[in-house]
Formats: C-alpha cells, sequence, structure tokens
C-alpha cells in the first residue's frame, strides 16, 4: 500500500489508560490543530471553539405505570453562518451537554466539507431508550418536541435521527411540531418515513458515504476493493449498510458486531444474512459460528476498519494494535485525538466521520430540498447525487492531502474551515 507520511498531530494529554476524552475536547483540539494549518482568522476560530446556543429542557414523561419520570434534553446550536443549523437527535444514556457541544460542531465541519447550506447542531435525551415501551418513547418525543419548539424549525434548525433514534422518531417529532403551528411543516425534521415527506434513500445514507469513501481510498492506495478484508463495528443503520454494499462491491467482510461481540469467518460473512440493529436488535452473534470480543475486531489484522458503533471506539490504549492498514470512520467521533496522533505516526491513514459519513447529513438536504419544493426524487436520483457529492467532496479534501502532506482529517478540516471562515469574513461580526 502506498504511504502517505503525514505529519504527525500534537500528542494530545489523554494518558492511553486513563479516562477517554470528551467529544467537545477532541473536537477542540481538532480544530486548534487544523486552525494553525490555514489562514483562517484566529478570530473566527476563536468564535467557532464556542456554541451559539445551548438549550436544556426538562421533560416530563408518564410512564405506563401512571408514575412520571422526567428526563434531561439539549440541544447545541454551534453555529450557522452557511445556513440554518444541522444535526441529529441521540436518545442514550451518556447524552451530556458536553456531548452534544462536539457533536455539533463536527456537524458545522460536515455540511461544510460537503458544501450543503447548513450549519452544525445536535441534541438529546438523557435516556436509555432500551427501557422505553413504544407508546412512551412516543410521549417522550411529542413533548421533547414541544419543549424544542422555539429551538427548531425548517428555517432555523433541523434534527435528524441519530443513536437510539430513527424514522418514526422522526414522524413524531414532525407531527407533534406540525399540530402545534396548525400546518404540516415536513421540513422541519429530516430522516422521516417517505410517506410523509422523507427521502428514498435517506436510511441507507450514511452507510452508502462510508461504502463509497472506502471503495475511493482503497482506490487511492492502490489494493481496490476487490477482495480487499474489512471488519465492521456496530451492525446500526451505518454499519450494516456500508457491510453490506462493500461486501456486493467485491470486499470480503470477515467481521461485523453489536454491543454482545463480534461474528468473525475470515473467508467472509454473508452480510445479508446478518439481521441489522434495525432488523433484529443486538442478533449479530446469534447468526455466527465464530465470535470474538469488539475488542478484538478492532485490532484484527485486515486491509480496512471501520468503527461504526459508538464514539471514542479508538482510544491511547489501543491505536496501537490496530492491524488495519486504513481506518474509515462511520461513527462519530470514534477516534480520540491521542489514537489519531498514535496512527498517523504508524501511517495508518484514518478518513474522518465528517467525510466518511457525511451520506447521512447529504440525503438531509435533498430531504428538505423535496420538503420546502412539495415534490419526491427517485431512489436512483437520491443516490446519484449522493455519490456525485461524495466524490466532490473526497476529490476537495484528497489535493488538500496532496497539497498540503496532511492527514485525510487535517485536510477536511482545511476545506471545511476555510469555506467557513471565508463566510464570517464575508459577513462579518455584528454589530
Ligand atoms: N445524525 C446524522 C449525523 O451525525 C445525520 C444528521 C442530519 O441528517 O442532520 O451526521
Amino acid at each position: 500500500m502506498a504511504s502517505n507520511v503525514n505529519s504527525r498531530p500534537e500528542p494530545a494529554d489523554e494518558p492511553g489508560d486513563g479516562p477517554v476524552e470528551s467529544a467537545l475536547d477532541t473536537a477542540r483540539r481538532q480544530l486548534t490543530r487544523a486552525a494553525a494549518g490555514t489562514d483562517i482568522d484566529p478570530n473566527i476560530v476563536e468564535r467557532l471553539r464556542h456554541p451559539t446556543h445551548v438549550h436544556r429542557v426538562t421533560v416530563p414523561l408518564k410512564r405506563d405505570d401512571g408514575s412520571v419520570e422526567v428526563f434531561t434534553g439539549y440541544r447545541a446550536q454551534h453555529d450557522s453562518v452557511r445556513g440554518p443549523y444541522k444535526g441529529g437527535l441521540r436518545y442514550h444514556p451518556g447524552v451530556t451537554e458536553e456531548e452534544c457541544i462536539g457533536l455539533s460542531m463536527w456537524m458545522t465541519w460536515k455540511c461544510a466539507v460537503m458544501d450543503i447550506p447548513f450549519g452544525g447542531a445536535k441534541g438529546g435525551l438523557v435516556v436509555n431508550p432500551k427501557r422505553l415501551s413504544d407508546s412512551e418513547r412516543e410521549r417522550l418525543t411529542r413533548r421533547f418536541a414541544q419543549e424544542l419548539r422555539d429551538t427548531v424549525g425548517p428555517n432555523s434548525d433541523i434534527p435528524a435521527p441519530d443513536m437510539g433514534t430513527d424514522s418514526q422518531t422522526m414522524a413524531w417529532f414532525m407531527d407533534a411540531y406540525s399540530m402545534q403551528e396548525g400546518e404540516t411543516q415536513p421540513g422541519v425534521v429530516t430522516g422521516k418515513p417517505p410517506v410523509v415527506g422523507g427521502s428514498f434513500g435517506r436510511e441507507e445514507a450514511p452507510g452508502r458515504s462510508v461504502a463509497l469513501v472506502t471503495r475511493e481510498a482503497c482506490d487511492y492506495y492502490d489494493f481496490g476493493l476487490d477482495g480487499t478484508t474489512v471488519a465492521v463495528q456496530g451492525f446500526g443503520s451505518v454499519g450494516a449498510n456500508a457491510a453490506r454494499l462493500l461486501d456486493e462491491w467485491g470486499a470480503t467482510v470477515v467481521a461485523v458486531s453489536d454491543v454482545n461481540g463480534a461474528a468473525y469467518d475470515p473467508d467472509g460473512i454473508e452480510t445479508a444474512a446478518v439481521p441489522s440493529h434495525e432488523e433484529e436488535p443486538e442478533a449479530v452473534t446469534r447468526y455466527a459460528d465464530d465470535c470474538i470480543s469488539n475488542e478484538d475486531l478492532l485490532t484484527l489484522d485486515v486491509d480496512v476498519l471501520v468503527p461504526a458503533a459508538v464514539g471514542n471506539a479508538l482510544t491511547g490504549a489501543n491505536a496501537d494494535d490496530v492491524r488495519a492498514s486504513l481506518v474509515v470512520e462511520g461513527a462519530n467521533g470514534p477516534t480520540t485525538a491521542s489514537a489519531d496522533a498514535i496512527l498517523a505516526e504508524r501511517d495508518v491513514p484514518v478518513i474522518p466521520d465528517i467525510l466518511a459519513n457525511a451520506g447521512g447529513v447529504t440525503v438531509s438536504y435533498f430531504e428538505w430540498l423535496q420538503d420546502i419544493n412539495r415534490r419526491q426524487w427517485s431512489l436512483e436520483r437520491v443516490n446519484d447525487e449522493l455519490e456525485a457529492g461524495m466524490l466532490d467532496a473526497w476529490n476537495d479534501v484528497r489535493e488538500e492531502v496532496e497539497d498540503r502532506d496532511v492527514t485525510w482529517r487535517d485536510a477536511a478540516y482545511v476545506v471545511a474551515l476555510s469555506r467557513i471562515g471565508e463566510a464570517h469574513r464575508v459577513r462579518g461580526l455584528w454589530p
């Protein structure tokens, strides 16, 4: 494999086996590091280190047994210089204000790398959705929509699915918002079912973009997809769709996993036969003859590793053991700054989340266009435009990698920051 000798990122403070840094720490470190390599005005960088708003709400839920439980929710809005805030809502017990801010920063860069006219936001509820019945999730989502009603809107801030939420969650959210507005407003969220203004291909889009970018990266490093071995951590919407497409396009997917562990077959797994999280939750290991742990999956001797489950999967503690020749980030923030530094030192290219999984927000943008134009696109059109957008973004980032001899992450930041910096410069600081 051709080696691209990248400059080593500054060492992070995070000790190899100590507590893992927060998404906000990682996002800020990445910003500081990437900005140093550009001529963006430091005053604009200072602005971008902070979110514009962080909304905190409490959301009461009447449980099925009649008791009332109160949950905390957030919506962090990072930057809107290029358009309305955009980003997912996650339901997870580990959601924190800091995490939402860090993730909202990544959304700003992601939209800018893709050159779509949105800014960045992220939010969520501190809740384990597995503990809730369907009707509890519906009531909680409707009330959350009500608490966020002054915060979101089709022209101001547009949520979407993320960890623990799905198209049904978005349908309830859109319905609650629309009921209160007195008119149907499909453009208030994306990732809805197509029957209520969702886009064909939105569900598969993040996984499809991971697969497309993996294909381009394999070509770039001269090993092509055919027979390339791939390990995918996570078999939800991102991991399962990426694994299945790569399998279909000729790669040999040797391992896929969920929270219980990984199915492993060195001859290749028939990925279509393993149920995704949406099809049958947490069933991956039930369909496997050989199982390994999630930690072992990350250190398999494969060509491509796709961490597509949770943040902070690759840390200072395990990055030295990664044996893949290429890492493609399916999840948001799966690599800590320490792990990034180690992988760069070892010349293992990491294709960053803000490029690799950006298919989700890209098709969200297509969905929003369809909603405001009251017109549905065919699946073929969505997939064609997604592929064209991904290839443009890939080429923009590749040019920076080649021109500046930097990591793929730094190159993606350079692309994003130049667009955002220029927009801030032209708009100016008011008053
Ligand atoms: N939650 C997805 C992400 O992290 C999609 C966001 C969106 O479509 O707005 O990229």
